[in-house]
């Protein structure tokens, strides 16, 4: 979990993975977490995050250390785009929200995985 590998404070997805609040858990394996996003953007929102933060508040964090995670991390949402019964159709909107520009709240990296609709862009 996040505490494990870095110093930055822990966050309320650590609660979440700990059971200590409630999620919704589309997928889960030895590295990667999937659940429905609480406040939904669109029909069908999903978060994608690590386990172990492994010092990645957000992208801008990354380092050649976190190039097998980030990959699992976008194969996952990948692949649960594909679902149907999670009500996605034909395509999907992939996101990481970075910092204050990028509107980033939370910070432990979380890919976010949006569908069900059309898409408009730019994004706001
Ligand atoms: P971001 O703005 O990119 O940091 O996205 C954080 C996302 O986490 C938002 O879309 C929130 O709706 C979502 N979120 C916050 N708390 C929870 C929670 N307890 N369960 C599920 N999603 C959450």
């Amino acid at each position: 979990m996040a505490g494990l590998r870095d110093k930055e404070p822990s966050t309320i997805f650590d609660k979440l993975m700990a059971g200590e609040i409630p999620a919704d858990v589309v997928y889960e394996d030895d590295k990667v977490y999937a659940f429905k996003d609480i406040s939904p953007a669109a029909p069908a929102h999903l978060l994608v995050i690590p386990k172990d933060r492994m010092n990645l508040s957000g992208i801008r964090k990354s380092s050649p250390e976190h190039i097998e995670i980030l990959g699992r991390l976008l194969v996952t949402a990948g692949e649960l785009a594909n679902n149907k019964d999670l009500g996605f159709g034909d395509g999907a909107r992939i996101v990481i929200n970075d910092g204050p520009d990028g509107g980033q709240e939370v910070p432990h990296l979380h890919v976010h995985v949006l569908g069900g609709r059309a898409m408009t862009w730019p994004p706001g």
